[in-house]
Parts: structure tokens; C-alpha cells; sequence
């Protein structure tokens, strides 16, 4: 009886370890990511169907954030989409005043 005890609180201490060390390193490894990624993952399709040449949508709007990619490579966007996503990055700058060059 008294090894089942002893191993329910070494289980105790050890999971509390554990997330103490996971809550320290969220902390201590956060990343902050650029807001606009989130506005024009938004506004693309989300179908996640790759055939831009990224693994996703999320993917496609880091690449046009990073101009490397064309609007035009989301096969399942239309021209208004284009249009809305060129008009939000040419109204949102990065933090330090720079535009997207947005290839349409
Ligand atoms: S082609 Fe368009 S909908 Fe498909 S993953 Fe790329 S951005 Fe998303």
C-alpha cells in the first residue's frame, strides 16, 4: 500500500513539474507574430488546397506578406479577393512603416 502512495505522489510531482517547465517555456519562447498574417490568411479562400504551390492558406498569406508569391497563384480566388487584399496591405504597413509590394 505504502509503494502505491509513494507513486501517486512521485506521478504528482512529476506532472506538475512538467507543466510548471511547458508554462515557463511558452513564456519564455513566445513569438510574436505579425498581425496582418492572421487579416489576409482571412481573407484568401481557406480551402487549404495547395494549389498555389503552398502547403496552405496560412502559408500563401506569409508568402505574399514576404513577396514571394502573385495573388493570382490561389487558383480558387477571385478578382475581388485580389482587390481586398491588396487594398488591406496597401492601408497596413509592418511595424516599421514598410509596405507589402503586392504582385497581383
Ligand atoms: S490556392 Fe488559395 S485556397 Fe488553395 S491553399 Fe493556396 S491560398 Fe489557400
Amino acid at each position: 500500500m505504502d509503494g502505491i502512495v509513494i507513486v501517486i505522489i512521485l506521478a504528482l510531482v512529476v506532472s506538475i513539474g512538467l507543466a510548471l517547465l511547458l508554462s515557463f517555456a511558452s513564456v519564455a519562447l513566445h513569438v510574436e507574430e505579425d498581425p496582418r498574417l492572421q487579416d489576409v490568411t482571412d481573407l484568401l479562400p481557406n480551402q487549404n488546397c495547395g494549389l498555389c504551390g503552398n502547403p496552405g492558406c496560412k502559408a500563401m498569406a506569409q508568402s505574399i506578406l514576404d513577396e514571394d508569391s502573385r495573388l493570382s497563384q490561389c487558383k480558387p480566388g477571385d478578382q475581388e479577393m485580389r482587390e481586398l487584399i491588396k487594398e488591406y496591405l496597401e492601408e497596413h504597413p509592418d511595424e516599421s512603416g514598410e509596405y507589402v509590394k503586392v504582385k497581383m
